[in-house]
This record gives structure tokens, C-alpha cells and sequence, in this order.
């Protein structure tokens, strides 16, 4: 199928594209790697009458380590980040999730900020995110305010983001030496969005665990902390916090599994990431 007509925006700024989005002659939309957007036009899931192209705003991509924080911008390609030795080094947890994101094609042109911003329920990055406790910066007609990850994934497709608010960048926690994360997921094949999966992070506290995050994707509307499972693997009660996630995690039935599968994938996934969470980093 082809997009129902829409005008196109080459926005030259951040405040240009918010200005943009604010015009008042029908509903507007940004444009950074298109990878999701382009598909539900063509689908017509989403008729905009105006596109806002991000891609030619300076300075909106691009990864800086800034003390105890790792700052990405929101046209930050996937591959672009893949290959980045900060990445690598300071957000490890991005790194390991990244090469499950679709396919080589798709990582050259999506983009971080696009992936947190659309917040598939399935995707790895907004799980990444919250496991990470990271932090958003978005620019809107009001000016800039920050969302933390745990605040800004609302429901189905929706977040903190207002109509007329663009993401300009997320900020992550740098790794230390005591970081500890680990990364999972179950697809039908790889570059599928996960059937299910899961991103941790804790730091390592002698023989233990402390500050653990476990959060799941494909479970529900939005990417879910498993808390009560948090709370018995950082005890080292793994098998408690398997049989917790019954509590935690209420999947229900979809294209791709029932909502049982799913709960007994997120118990498989639980016992690789907290191996991985219990092995230093090299
Ligand atoms: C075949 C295929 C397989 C894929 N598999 C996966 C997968 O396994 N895992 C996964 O996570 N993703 C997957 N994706 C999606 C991919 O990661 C996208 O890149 C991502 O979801 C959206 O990023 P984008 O830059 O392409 O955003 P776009 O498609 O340009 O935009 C997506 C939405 O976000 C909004 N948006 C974009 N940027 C901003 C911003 N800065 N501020 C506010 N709103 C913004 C747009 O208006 C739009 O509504 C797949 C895509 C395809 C086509």
C-alpha cells in the first residue's frame, strides 16, 4: 500500500521542529530513522498531514560520556552506537541488546532516540533503559525538562512525550567497574522484535547483588520491572525469584504465544540473565 498524502518539514532545529509540530492545521509527525514510521504510514495505521524530518538538525546525534553519564543523542543511528567503543566500555547493557534489534539494514538508518520514543511494548531499548534507571531529556514548546525511564513509558505506544514535544537525547548511568548487567531475549528468529525478553542491571556487592533492575519486554503494554524477583535474586534465592515472577508478570495471549509461554520463557530468560549478572565484566 502507498501513505495517504502528507507535506513534508525539513526541521533546521530542535526549536524549529517544536514549532513545527505545534502548527495548528491537523495532526504532525517527526521523522528520524523511519523504520517504524514509514511501515504504518504505508499501512496507513497513521495518516499525519505533515512529516517533520529530524535528519538535518546538527549536533542531535552523537554519544558523550560526561562523568557518571552516558549521553546519547535522539538521531543516534543503532549501528552508529553498536560500533562505539563508549558504548562498549560505559553501557555495556546497550551494547549486548543492540544486535538483536532487527536487522543490519534497519540498525544503519533506526535510531535510539525513535526506538524510546515509538516504545514498542517488544523492543530491547526501552527495557534497556529502564533497567538502567536512565533518564530522558525531551525539548517542548514550555522548554526542556528530563523524564526518568521509570515515569516515562505510560501505556501502549505512549509516554511522557507530549504531541509537541521532540526527544532530544537519553542518559544513561556510566558502568563502573562493579556494573554488572545481563541481556536476553527469546524470538521466533533473530532480528524478530522478542517474543519475550529481558535487560538487567545491578552493581556487584561482595557475593551479591544490590541496586537490581530486571526489565522485561514483550510482558505487557510497556516494558515491566519484575520487583518481587529483583527483590529475592538480590537475596541469591534464584528459584524464588523464578516463581515470584508469577506475581510480578501477568502476560496475556498474543500472535505470537499464549500468555503461559510467555511467563515460562520469562523463567527460562531469568536464570541466564542472573548468570550473566553474577560473572564480572571482562
Ligand atoms: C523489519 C523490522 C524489524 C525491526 N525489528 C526491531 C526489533 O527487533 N527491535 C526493535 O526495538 N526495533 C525493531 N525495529 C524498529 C527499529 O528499531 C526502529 O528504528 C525504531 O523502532 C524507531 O526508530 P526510528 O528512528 O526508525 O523512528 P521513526 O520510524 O522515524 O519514528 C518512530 C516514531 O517515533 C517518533 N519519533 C522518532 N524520533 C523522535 C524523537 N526524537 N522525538 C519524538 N518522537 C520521535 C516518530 O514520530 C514516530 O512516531 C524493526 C523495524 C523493522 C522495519
Amino acid at each position: 500500500m502507498k501513505p495517504s498524502p502528507f507535506a513534508y518539514a525539513k526541521a533546521k532545529s530542535v526549536e524549529h521542529a517544536v514549532e513545527l509540530l505545534a502548527r495548528p492545521d491537523g495532526e504532525a509527525r517527526l521523522l528520524a530513522g523511519g523504520q517504524s514510521l514509514i511501515a504504518t504510514l504505508n499501512m496507513r495505521l497513521s495518516a499525519p498531514k505533515l512529516l517533520i524530518d529530524l535528519n538535518g538538525i546538527g549536533g542531535l546525534a552523537g554519544i558523550v560520556v560526561k562523568g557518571a553519564q552516558v549521553e546519547i543523542g535522539a538521531l543516534t543511528r543503532h549501528a552508529e552506537a553498536e560500533r562505539s567503543a563508549d558504548i562498549a566500555k560505559h553501557a555495556p547493557l546497550i551494547a549486548l541488546a543492540l544486535p538483536h534489534i532487527g536487522h543490519a539494514a534497519i540498525r544503519n538508518r533506526g535510531t535510539l532516540g525513535g526506538s524510546v520514543a515509538f516504545a514498542d511494548p517488544a523492543a530491547e531499548l526501552p527495557a534497556c533503559l529502564l533497567a538502567l534507571g536512565g533518564e530522558v531529556e525531551i525539548a517542548g514548546p514550555k522548554g526542556k525538562r528530563t523524564v526518568k525511564a521509570d515515569d516515562f513509558f505510560k501505556g501502549l505506544f505512549e509516554t511522557a512525550l507530549g504531541a509537541h514535544d521532540v526527544l532530544t537525547a537519553i542518559r544513561l548511568p556510566a558502568a563502573s567497574k562493579d556494573t554488572r548487567v545481563g541481556f536476553a531475549e527469546f524470538a521466533r528468529r533473530h532480528g524478530d522484535y522478542a517474543m519475550v525478553g529481558l535487560a538487567g542491571c545491578a552493581r556487584a556487592d561482595g557475593k551479591g547483588l544490590a541496586n537490581l533492575r530486571l526489565a522485561y519486554f514483550g510482558v505487557g503494554a510497556t516494558p515491566l520491572r519484575a520487583k518481587k524477583a529483583e527483590a529475592a535474586l538480590a537475596g541469591g534465592k534464584l528459584d524464588e525469584a523464578v516463581g515470584a515472577l508469577a506475581d510480578d508478570l501477568d502476560p496475556s495471549d498474543d500472535v505470537q504465544s499464549t500468555g503461559a509461554t510467555k511467563k515460562h520463557l520469562a523463567g527460562v530468560l531469568l536464570r541466564r540473565v542472573a548468570k550473566q549478572l553474577m560473572e564480572a565484566r571482562p
